[in-house]
């Protein structure tokens, strides 16, 4: 890695506001914004356009034969590339969410997409976020942050982007699969969810979304200076 590439790694549980806030303090600092769960989603949307079973271990590593999963960055915007296909509408439905996060369990899918992470990490500063940066996409990361809320904050915060995007979810079912998600994500064997034993734990529970940009642009300020 070049020394001027600073890599910041931020990971925590679906809602704990790491896409929002990471987005924007990379903005203010001049880094891209990676948003990884949107890899995993592309992978879980490929196997239900296919009518695959995203529980069988086996018939989703073998869809992975042939396809391809891309990023670009356009006026720093994130879009993700399915077979050429942009797919960066498609990938946030709650079915997309759980066939991510089944499909994130596979070995063969977390290595089909382990290059692809390293490549744009070793190009560019950035803020790349997930569920195993920290620990294992970018265990050298400059800066580790992880980042949490309580689960109810996290699915009111899901259910209110749903609900403005017309979604007919309620809250409770927001809220249960949320939880289910927290669980496989964090029980599964490969890359599990948990804190790097470096990193810094910030816990948005009732920290407003200004907030929480700000402490982490103070925590990469602080840790890269
Ligand atoms: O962050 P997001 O909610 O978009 O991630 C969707 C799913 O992708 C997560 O529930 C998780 O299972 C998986 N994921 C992962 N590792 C990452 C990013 C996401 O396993 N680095």
């Amino acid at each position: 890695m070049s020394n001027t590439v600073i890599n910041v790694a931020i990971d925590g549980p679906g809602g704990a506001g790491k896409s929002t806030s990471a987005r924007a303090a990379a903005k203010e600092l001049g880094f891209i914004y990676v948003d990884t769960g949107a890899l995993y989603r592309a992978i879980g949307v490929n196997a239900l356009r296919k009518n695959i079973d995203t529980k069988d271990v086996s018939a989703v590593a073998a869809s992975l034969e042939g396809i391809s999963v891309d990023l670009v960055f356009e006026n720093g915007e994130q879009k993700v590339l399915l077979n050429g296909e942009d797919v960066s509408t498609e990938i946030r439905t709650p079915p997309a969410s759980m066939a991510a996060s089944d499909v994130s369990a596979v070995p063969e899918v977390r290595a089909f997409l382990f290059d692809l992470q390293r490549d744009i990490a070793s190009r560019n500063s950035c803020i790349m976020d997930g569920r195993d940066i920290g620990t294992v996409v970018l265990p050298d990361a400059q800066v580790k942050i992880f980042l949490t809320a309580s689960a109810e904050e996290r699915a009111q915060r899901r259910f209110a982007e749903l609900q403005a995007k017309g979604s007919s979810s309620t809250y409770q079912q927001v809220l249960d699969e949320l939880i289910e998600r927290d669980y496989n994500d964090s029980h599964r064997e490969i890359a599990p969810l948990k804190p790097a034993e470096d990193s810094v734990l910030l816990d948005t529970t009732g920290v407003s979304l200004e907030e929480q940009v700000e402490k982490i642009i103070n925590i990469i300020k602080e840790k890269i200076s």
